[in-house]
């Protein structure tokens, strides 16, 4: 198979690339190193996938230029390029998000419009619910964005229902629910607290601590997505891909705190505009038409994330428990 996959030096991206090259499939990677977070991060996630034969890279912006010739030489289109994050959503920079989550969408489903029959997976978020007045939440719950990113993700939602309504195109949106795991974007808040816990710095909560999310590992959003794409009875559709388990982000910094063996400081600021309380997801539909059922542990997945964290700092500065959680890596 020769898979197109847009969004390939992101956090996400990178990891369904390898995922894809590793059992032996071509993969065509799309991403304009849009600059919601520094460059060389994103250059360093690609350079694993730049050591395969059969992967070829491809610097453009999906929201100019012509992508017909990309899509129509793909057996399958996995759509992740996005401009994520709720906080910086707001004010002058949304035009970033209407240009690489609305524009970009449509501009990629107007190429897959003359090839219809190729799976076309769609990177939704959990950001289209807002505050969910029922947990977990359900995919036929109606979708009240909380924040200007959550709206764009609905937008590029129902612009993938539409196509697939009117032509035919072989879409299915997953809703990802808060992802973590190496490589995760500096503004999320593991990444942000596994690097105050190793220098020992303050960590930043907004918030009381006591919202909920559905942490969902990596290598389960991977699993999912992949599946997605094989699946005609899921086209057309929408599913939840959550971690099946909705922890506080206390109880988050309470596993942190027990790997680097010293108590965490912690300061609590206002939650921010556009933070929802809880996020939880109701995986049934996943379950049965995609055979979806995370199955990491937050404690396994943190470790792996601080682990990687570690990595990255300079002169790599000291080694934390527990080992290498490497399962299915
Ligand atoms: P990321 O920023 O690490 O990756 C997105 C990549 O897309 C970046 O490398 C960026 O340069 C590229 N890109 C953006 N606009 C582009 C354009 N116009 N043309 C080409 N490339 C472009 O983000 P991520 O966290 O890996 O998110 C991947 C996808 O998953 C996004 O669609 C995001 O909305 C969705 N998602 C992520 C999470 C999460 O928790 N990380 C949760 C829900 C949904």
């Amino acid at each position: 198979m020769r898979a197109l996959v847009t969004g390939c030096a992101g956090f996400i991206g990178s990891h369904l690339t390898e995922s894809l090259l590793r059992d032996g499939h071509a993969v065509v990677g799309v991403d304009c190193f849009n600059d919601n977070y520094a460059r060389p991060q994103k250059l360093a996630n690609l350079a694993h996938a730049q050591a395969w034969d059969h992967f070829d890279f491809v610097p453009i912006d999906l929201a100019r230029g012509d992508l017909y010739s990309l899509v129509v030489e793909s057996d399958c289109v996995f759509h992740l390029a996005a401009e994520p994050g709720v906080r910086a959503s707001w004010g002058r920079r949304f035009e970033h998000y209407l240009r690489n989550n609305v524009l970009a969408t449509q501009h990629l489903l107007e190429a897959a419009r003359k090839v219809p029959d190729t799976p076309f997976v769609y990177a939704s978020s959990s950001s289209i619910y807002g505050q969910a007045e029922t947990l977990p939440t359900s995919e036929d719950t109606l979708p009240q964005p909380f924040s200007p990113y959550g709206v764009t993700k609905l937008a590029g939602e129902n612009l993938c229902r539409l196509y697939h309504a009117n032509h035919a195109v072989r879409t299915v949106s997953l809703r990802y629910f808060s992802v973590y795991g190496p490589r995760q974007r500096p503004d999320m808040a593991f990444y942000s607290f596994c690097q105050a816990a190793l220098a020992g710095e303050e960590i930043v909560v907004y918030g009381d601590g006591e919202q909920t999310r559905d942490f969902t590992y990596v290598d389960d959003i991977v699993t999912a997505t992949r599946v997605a794409a094989t699946r005609p009875t899921a086209a057309g559709g929408v599913f939840n891909v959550g971690g099946g388990s909705q922890v506080s982000v206390n109880h988050a910094l309470n596993i942190l705190a027990e790997f680097t063996t010293r108590a965490l400081g912690v300061r609590y600021l206002e939650s921010e505009h556009g933070d929802v309380r809880d996020t939880g997801a109701d995986t049934t539909r996943a379950r049965h038409l995609l055979g979806f059922e995370a199955r990491t542990e937050i404690e396994n997945g943190l470790a792996a994330e601080l682990e990687w964290v570690e990595s990255t700092l300079p002169g790599n500065r000291q080694r934390v428990g527990p080992s290498s959680f490497v399962e299915g890596r």
